[in-house]
């Protein structure tokens, strides 16, 4: 059997978080009653003038900005022209040849991919070139029943960016990682809370095989409906092998779209696609060009520190692991959230270390986000200072960090309240260890006479006398100290 290879290029578009629609007042949001946020601008009447969104301006130039996009002085919108249902204007504002920002690319960093694939990836640091990021409206949303069809238009005219990748990705797991590292992104950026199930994101995969030697790419072939990263990857995954097979019994494929059933596991035939659709685009009479450096500074003043350069800079500020620092970065709230513990705490470790294991399950059995964790951040670094002293063992800080989470209250409350403290006063400790030493002669005598382990049965009896709460260095250094 040749060898095939396969090339993917993704078409996601995201809605924007802002408050109003791109080209009128109307409201943005999800779950209102169908056709409630509606106006003659989004509805298509005839004669209704639109009215650009600043915001969403420079929301998608800000996202142009993290992707490392080129944004060029002028951008304008353009009229796509067909029919559909769900677009009474007949035509849908967008760019067509100047767009908001072109270039840029995403990066695939290790952990954005499949746990399960991230010992095998196959082009370490890969970066995913982007060809352009255009701004547009987004469409009513039709609902199909039994036996008639609904349209919501609350959706439409909700400002929607479209992000276009170059043919560059080469297999189901890179474009997992690369989805998943631009959700990443955009949330940092605060532009998109970038949900595939609430339709915040949506992707269609462009995919094609070709058998090794074959320059041209394969055809084309775009698949549409998932509503999870997962599910992409197993689309992907089902459509390479479809389309492998389909070659390798000499078929010939044709351009087309196919939707992915997710419970079916497998893509279905919805349409053939011609080559060219011819759209019509003219550049809407209604909107004048955009001139960018009007918002650039504003925009640029407003680019966060990205999730790549928060994992960097964990790594060599606090010397965690690559891969904790990574899951601390992976959500902007938590990320800050232990920026702010590991600032105040001696132990940056210690509190990654409670941060990933002890936070992020108790968060996920509470079914807490970030934002409603229970404690100030100082809590938390007062608990890893405590345990960092040696006053209570790390079990103890378990403990106490348990306690902390279903009360709030501070660490040094609870240690006093369960009587945890771990005895490191000189003064009672040395009255102890002088009773071990004359309850245990032979132990003594065994000692003096070179045996170094026998200390160990008198600072046993030491640690029973405190019940269990004697600090153990100190207990060392005194019976050495005592016995000498
Ligand atoms: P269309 O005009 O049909 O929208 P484009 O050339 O604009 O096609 O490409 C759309 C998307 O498909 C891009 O993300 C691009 O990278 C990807 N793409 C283009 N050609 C191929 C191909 N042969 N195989 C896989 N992806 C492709
Ligand atoms: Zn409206
Ligand atoms: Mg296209």
């Amino acid at each position: 059997m040749a060898r095939y290879i396969t090339t993917i290029g993704l078409e996601v578009h995201v809605q924007l978080k802002t408050r109003s629609k791109m080209f009128c007042g109307c409201a943005t949001g999800f779950g209102a009653e169908p056709n409630t946020n509606v106006c003659p601008v989004c509805l298509g009447y005839p004669g209704a003038l639109p009215v650009m969104n600043a915001d969403a301006l420079k929301m998608t130039a800000l996202a142009g900005l993290m992707l490392g996009c080129r944004v060029p002085d002028v951008c304008k919108f353009d009229r796509k022209n067909y029919f559909y249902p769900d677009m009474p204007k007949n035509y849908q504002i967008t760019q067509f040849d100047q767009p908001i920002c072109i270039g840029g690319g995403v990066p695939l960093h290790e952990f954005a991919y499949p746990k399960d694939a991230q010992k095998s990836i196959a082009a370490p640091g890969k970066v995913v070139n982007l060809t352009r990021i255009h701004l547009e409206e987004d469409v009513a949303k039709s609902s199909h029943f039994e036996a008639n069809s609904g349209i919501d238009f609350n959706r439409a005219g909700t400002p929607l960016m479209e992000i276009v990748s170059e043919p560059e990705i080469d297999s189901p797991e890179e474009a997992f990682a690369y989805l998943t590292s631009l959700q990443q992104i955009l949330i940092y950026g605060g532009v998109s809370d970038a949900d595939m199930e609430k339709g915040q994101l949506r992707c269609d995969c462009n995919v094609s095989v070709r058998p090794e030697g074959q320059r041209e790419f394969g055809t084309k072939i775009e698949i549409k409906n998932m509503n999870s990263i997962s599910a992409v990857r197993r689309a992907l995954a089902y459509e390479i092998e479809r389309q492998t097979a389909a070659l390798e019994r000499g078929e010939k494929l044709r351009q087309s779209t196919r939707g992915w059933d997710d419970a079916a596991g497998q893509t279905r035939h919805q349409r053939d696609k011609e080559d060219a659709h011819d759209y019509r685009y003219f550049p809407d009479p209604d909107l004048l060009p955009v001139d960018t450096r009007a918002f650039m500074d504003e925009v640029r003043a407003r680019r966060p520190e990205l999730p790549g350069e928060k994992r960097d800079r964990f790594v060599t500020q606090y010397g965690i692991t690559a891969y904790d620092a990574s899951v601390l970065a992976s959500e902007k709230a938590l990320a800050e959230f232990y920026d702010a513990v590991a600032k105040n705490a001696k132990d940056a470790k210690t509190a990654a270390n409670l941060v990933i294991n002890d936070l992020l399950s108790a968060l996920s059995a509470a079914e807490k986000t970030v934002e409603e964790i229970p404690f100030p951040a100082t809590h938390l670094s007062d608990l890893v200072n405590v345990i960092h002293s040696g006053a209570i063992s790390s079990k103890q800080g378990k403990e106490v960090f348990a306690e902390m989470f279903a009360s709030g209250n501070a660490p040094a409350a609870i240690i006093k309240d369960k009587g945890m403290e771990q005895m490191s006063d000189t003064g009672a400790l040395e009255a102890l260890c002088k009773q071990a030493i004359e309850a245990n002669p032979k132990a003594v005598a065994e000692y003096k006479a070179g045996k170094a382990a026998a200390i160990n049965a008198i600072k046993g009896q030491v640690m029973k006398l405190s019940q269990g709460k004697a600090n153990p260095g100190v207990v060392n250094d005194l019976l050495t100290k005592l016995l000498a």
